[in-house]
């Protein structure tokens, strides 16, 4: 199908416009005052000066923004979204003095939810999954990533990568394949048996049903170490896929120096990352994806060293980490209040954190920023300045939502779109 050139949608009347493009406006953030967007389908057809929109693109349906901020919709680069059950109870348990390690040895953490997801159908997996790409909409995110990692089972992890790539929601969902998420109890005194049936029966299926293009491991003394993950990703590598892995999270093992060995697109968590893992980033120039969220609900004061990661020159992205476990919330704006007040990263820093870094991190060329023809997604907020959405502590302040040239007003159908 010919794109589509005509214009079908027009967001007017917009204060002030963050393209992220520093072509496009003023500074990093490319920020144009009395703007339009003009899209055609789903992509954009213009973004700039409202004195400069082409008169016929003023036919078009037409989102009167009444002088609010318009930002690229948000991008949430880490969540485990696809699972079943609760696991509230550890949060107080951690709270009463038991650590996260202890309570996934007694069969909590990761294997409970392993558990309750097998134990669901995949009709109450997907409705699961929906309602929170609801809430996701709803805090101004388009795009979601969506890892496997809660069945350790070939059949198992497919199932969860089928779901997440058929949830037919307003926000796009790109799954990755996290198959090494832990070493599930039956391998315990044989991991490279579990290690193998991640290289030798998961990853090629995974790249033969074309259902991820992106493969995880969690590498930390609780799950795969250094060298575990390095056999793991560079089987993904030698398939076609690109990798990123949970790194230097409870453990510092090194974890951000594999990421740059093998050229990841991301290397997430980094609380503990050391001094030659920060060198190693930025010359790679792998995303440091950092999730303050699962910092801050562990009850830990570990927060990654975001400044030095920044002065280093690593490009920075900031995500929920949504999960039931470590950071059960789909409050994006949220982490961008504490990737301020824990990270100490500026405005401009966590704007750019939660669209063109995090875009980087999932390898998405198409989105991020507000250029033509990129693809349209956008939100209005409830906001005149961009310091605004991250100083709103807790709040959500989406007035209205464009996810692939479609708007979505916060309380209507975000279902059946096709993406
Ligand atoms: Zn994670």
């Amino acid at each position: 199908m010919k794109p589509a050139t005509h214009p079908t949608l027009l967001v007017d009347s917009i204060g002030c416009l963050l393209t992220l493009d520093p072509d496009l406006g003023d500074g990093p953030l490319g920020i144009v005052e009395d703007a339009a967007v003009a899209v055609a389908g789903e992509r954009i057809l213009f973004a700039g000066a409202r004195r400069r929109l082409p008169a016929p693109y003023r036919e078009a349906e037409t989102i009167g923004a009444g002088g609010a901020l318009v930002t690229p919709g948000l991008i949430d680069c880490h969540t485990h979204l696809v699972f079943a059950g609760d696991r509230s109870d550890e949060f107080f348990a951690r709270l009463a003095g038991r650590s996260y390690e202890e309570i996934a040895r007694s069969g909590g953490g990761i294997r409970r939810t392993v558990e309750a997801t097998a134990g669901a159908s995949d009709e109450k997996l997907r409705a699961l999954a929906r309602s929170r790409l609801d809430r996701f909409l709803a805090a101004g995110v388009t795009t979601v990533e969506a890892k496997s990692g809660y069945a350790l089972s070939p059949e198992g992890e497919l199932r969860l990568l089928r779901i997440a790539g058929s949830l037919g929601h307003a926000v796009s969902v790109v799954p990755t394949f996290l198959g090494a998420h832990v070493v599930p109890p039956g391998f315990a005194a044989d991991r490279g048996a579990y290690v193998r049936v991640v290289t030798e029966e998961m990853l090629p299926r995974v790249v033969a049903e074309r259902l991820s293009g992106i493969c995880d491991v969690f590498c930390d003394e609780a799950a795969f170490s250094v060298d575990e993950a390095a056999l793991i990703l560079g089987r993904a590598k030698g398939l076609g896929l690109e990798v990123k892995l949970h790194a230097d999270q409870l453990t510092g093992n090194g974890g951000a120096e594999l990421a740059a060995r093998l050229g990841a697109l991301s290397a997430d968590h980094l609380e503990r990352v050391s001094d030659e893992g920060v060198a190693a980033l930025s010359r790679s120039g792998t995303v440091a994806v950092l999730l303050p969220g699962a910092v801050f609900f562990l009850g830990k004061r570990s927060y990654p060293p975001a400044r030095k990661l920044l002065d280093a020159g690593v490009p920075v992205a900031v995500s929920t980490d949504f999960n039931p476990g470590t950071s059960p919330t789909e409050n994006l704006p949220l982490m961008m209040t504490l990737a301020a007040v824990e990270l100490r990263m500026t405005a401009e820093e966590i704007w750019t954190g939660v669209t063109t870094s995090a875009a980087r991190a999932l390898a998405l060329k198409d989105r991020g920023r507000l250029a033509p023809g990129l693809r349209a997604d956008l939100v209005v907020w409830e906001a005149a300045r961009p310091e605004e959405v991250p100083g709103r502590f807790g709040g959500v302040a989406v007035r209205c939502a464009v996810s692939g040239g479609r708007p979505f007003g916060m309380g209507l159908d975000s279902r059946g779109a096709s993406h």
